[in-house]
């Protein structure tokens, strides 16, 4: 069952603007990495000087999943992405998405499954973008779930790094309920942290999780909120997420 349409509380290019106009406030450089019809695909990055961790931020693959991308601009607007870490963000991966309001793009392709043998232009030029990149310490790939009750999040964590996957629940946990099923999208999941067996090779479709643990990324986490719960609550625990799993990251 696919969910309704859900249309965006913003305009994918308005949003495109104001992230390029933060951003240059706050030293990043914007990138435009590919195009699709009426917008710019925009990486924003923050190389800091000095021994630094590489960490990545996704958002908005998936055009009816909103708070993603409006809580990287709202760390932004607050200078979270300081002196800490060399910064690479995606903010609004599937600007044609968020047009229609889909989870799909414009021509229907689910952007997070293209990450094996690209069908899209976006994802195309994604990959292209990252082949030009480090690798990175750390990837935040930040999602919602229209059938979730509550936050939940995937690792990846193939070379058994010190897990960030706990204090970013219980951070979570103190405002927002956290997912009970112990079963999420056919997986077992424990106290909304979901730890999938994956070999890549034996996966056909990719999602960008998956790649970047192939590829790109020591520890990798994909955190879902859920769609059916407020705007302000879903950005907030989106926040908490990322704001977790980089203080931890910092002293671990
Ligand atoms: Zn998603």
């Amino acid at each position: 069952m696919s969910p309704p349409p859900v249309p965006a509380p913003f305009d994918p290019g308005n949003l495109v603007s104001t992230f390029e106009q933060h951003a240059g406030q706050h030293g990043f450089r914007i990138e435009h990495f590919g195009e699709v019809p009426g917008y710019p695909l925009i990486a924003l990055t923050k190389r800091t000087p000095g021994p630094r961790p590489r960490i990545y931020l996704s958002a908005g693959i998936h055009g009816d999943e909103p708070a993603p991308p409006l809580a990287l601009l709202q760390l932004l607007e607050r200078s979270f992405f300081d002196q800490r870490a060399v910064w690479f963000l995606c903010p609004l991966l599937n600007p044609t998405g968020f047009l229609r309001g889909t989870r799909e793009n414009t021509d229907g392709l689910d952007l997070n499954r293209d990450y094996r043998r690209p069908q899209s232009a976006e994802i195309s030029a994604h990959l292209r973008w990252l082949a030009t990149q480090p690798t990175f310490d750390l990837g935040l790939c930040l999602h919602e779930d229209w059938e979730a009750t509550g936050t939940y999040l995937y690792e990846l964590n193939p070379q058994q790094r010190p897990s960030l996957a706990e204090p970013i629940i219980a951070a979570i946990a103190k405002n927002h309920r956290i997912d009970p099923a112990t079963v999420i999208d056919d997986r077992p999941a424990q106290g909304g942290i979901i730890r999938p067996n994956v070999d890549p090779a034996a996966r056909e479709l990719w999602p960008e999780a998956i790649y970047l643990s192939a590829h790109h990324t020591a520890l990798n986490y994909t955190i879902e909120t859920p769609s059916g719960h407020p705007l302000a609550e879903r950005i907030a625990a989106q926040c908490l997420a990322v704001e977790t799993a980089i203080s931890r990251l910092m002293t671990s």
